[in-house]
């Protein structure tokens, strides 16, 4: 059994990232529904300008904590430092990691992963991070980086570094790092990580006449994706033999981040106005039960 940072069976670390209000939602006279309190606490109330947090805390249901807490004026380096740096030492390491963004449309999800040329997201930066690291390494020999971005959307495979029909799903290569090393007695050992980042997608780029249909669709699309992910966890912990991966395309693109060394992070992406309160909600819910996986 490989051993990893976090031991398997431990849970997944969950972190929630509050996006500044846009444009079009200000216009819209929303306000502000969601307050984040020491890096971890996630206040979610239907008033504005709501400042008594003792008063907030009784609003059962509504108080959140998870392993960090990004407020709107969290850096893109801030969420990849806390999130994912750890995650791409392991795999120069040989173990595996996986990074999932996960919340509403417009939510901030491909922001977080890819960001804008002036701020990069996490999956940039782990890049660039990668590359510095094996050009750190003094051991010699040939470093092979696979890398792959992906995003799962309604039980659909795409593979956005280049963008087109849907993936059919390999066992194989993804972000994958291979390299040699000498052990104690000079033997070369092979090493292979393999960094999984994946935006599972929202309903931006469909082009379906009825919102409420594709809504509940990708919804239940979601749910299953969790829920799957979930039972392949509980499996995984009561050390069961069959492991249910191909349940949904999500837990088959996590099957080597499970099974192996499980360092997985989920990033739930929240807006803080409150027009998208029922998803604010939803998605701080979800998240909230993926703590216990
Ligand atoms: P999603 O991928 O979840 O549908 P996006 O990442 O496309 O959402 O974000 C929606 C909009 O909000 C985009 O215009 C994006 O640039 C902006 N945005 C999201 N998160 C942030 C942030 N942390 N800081 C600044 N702008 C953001
Ligand atoms: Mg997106």
């Amino acid at each position: 059994k490989q051993s990893c940072g976090r031991e398997i069976g431990s849970r997944i670390l969950v972190f929630v990232r509050l996006r500044p209000m846009g444009k079009k939602e200000r216009e819209a006279g929303s306000r502000c529904c969601v307050r984040i309190v020491n890096q971890r606490d996630v206040y979610l109330t239907e008033f504005a300008s709501e400042n008594d947090y003792l008063r907030l805390k009784r609003l059962r249901g509504r108080h959140f904590t998870f392993d960090a807490s990004f407020p709107d004026s969290t850096s893109q380096q801030e969420v990849y430092s806390t999130t994912t740096a750890e995650l791409v030492e392991a795999v120069l390491q040989g173990r595996n990691g996986s990074v999932f963004c996960y919340g509403a449309t417009g939510a901030g999800k491909t922001y977080t992963m890819l960001g804008t040329v002036e701020n990069p997201g996490v999956m940039v930066l782990a890049i660039k991070d990668l590359f510095t690291k094996i050009r750190q390494r003094s051991c010699d020999g040939n470093h092979v980086v696979h890398l792959s971005y992906l995003e799962v959307y309604n039980e659909t495979v795409r593979d956005l570094l280049s963008p087109g029909r849907p993936l059919v799903l390999r066992e194989d290569k993804q972000v994958m790092v291979e390299y040699r090393v000498k052990d104690a007695s000079n033997n070369v050992v092979n090493r292979v990580g393999k960094l999984s980042l994946i935006d599972l997608a929202g309903s931006e780029r469909a082009l379906a006449t009825d919102q409420r249909t594709l809504r509940s669709l990708e919804g239940a699309n979601i749910n299953k994706s969790l829920l799957a992910l979930s039972s392949c966890i509980n499996a995984l912990v009561e050390g069961k033999k069959h492991i249910p991966y191909r349940n949904s395309k999500l837990t088959q693109l996590l099957k080597d981040s499970l099974g192996g060394a499980c360092n997985t992070v989920m990033i739930a992406n929240i807006s803080p106005s409150n027009l998208s309160f029922g998803e604010t909600q939803n998605t701080l819910h979800w998240a909230d039960r993926a703590k216990e996986i």
